[in-house]
């Protein structure tokens, strides 16, 4: 199976160091600011799994409601996608809060797909940092029950194998809104 992923959410988040993680099984700590499409095998279930993940800006757009500035390119961002991965800290509500408006965002992009079919993976970040938390576990959860999506907590910083677990739980989704399209 081939697919195209975005992986979305505010400054600072963590997006560059889930992706990196994923292809690199490393943290690096620092993380430039270009915009990168990366392509990574895998295997999941004994099947092969090629992702094309796209490591995007955030699109101030989509906190702003403002569709005329860089809406073009978000756009095109959603409609190339197969499947998106929503990151926030759970240090950060104010990333939480733009996680949700990203859902309503993308799913009414996506109208080829029923709303409820896209698939989407919702990563609370930064795990490791609990003590400063500020957005609760249960916070994420109820988010992701209330928009059919799929919820993870992570560390990027701490522990690939939960890195992992967010793009295979993506792939399932990605095969279940295959066989129901
Ligand atoms: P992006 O702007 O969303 O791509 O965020 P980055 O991946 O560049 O990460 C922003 C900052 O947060 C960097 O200093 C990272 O080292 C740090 N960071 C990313 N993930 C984690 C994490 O899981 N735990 C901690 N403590 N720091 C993290
Ligand atoms: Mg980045």
């Amino acid at each position: 199976m081939d697919a195209n992923i975005v992986v979305m959410g505010m400054e600072s988040v963590g997006k560059s160091a889930l992706t990196v993680r994923l292809l690199t099984r490393r943290f690096i700590g620092e993380y430039g600011d270009i915009e990168s499409i990366y392509s990574h095998s895998f295997i999941v279930d004994g099947r092969a799994v090629t992702l094309n993940i796209w490591d995007s800006h955030y699109s101030q757009c989509v906190v702003l409601q403002d569709f005329s500035a860089d809406s073009s390119l978000f756009e095109k961002k959603v409609r190339w996608a197969d499947g998106f991965v929503l990151v926030y800290s759970i240090c950060d509500r104010a990333s939480f809060n733009t996680v949700s408006r990203l859902i309503q965002t993308i799913k009414s992009t996506k109208d080829c797909l029923s709303a409820d079919k896209v698939p989407i993976v919702i990563v609370g970040n930064k795990r490791d940092l609990h003590h400063r938390r500020t957005v609760t576990s249960e916070e994420g959860r109820l988010l992701a029950l209330n928009t059919n999506c799929q919820f993870y907590e992570v560390s990027a910083a701490e522990n690939y194998h939960s890195v992992l677990m967010v793009f295979h739980g993506l792939v399932d989704r990605l095969k279940d809104a295959k066989l129901t399209t």
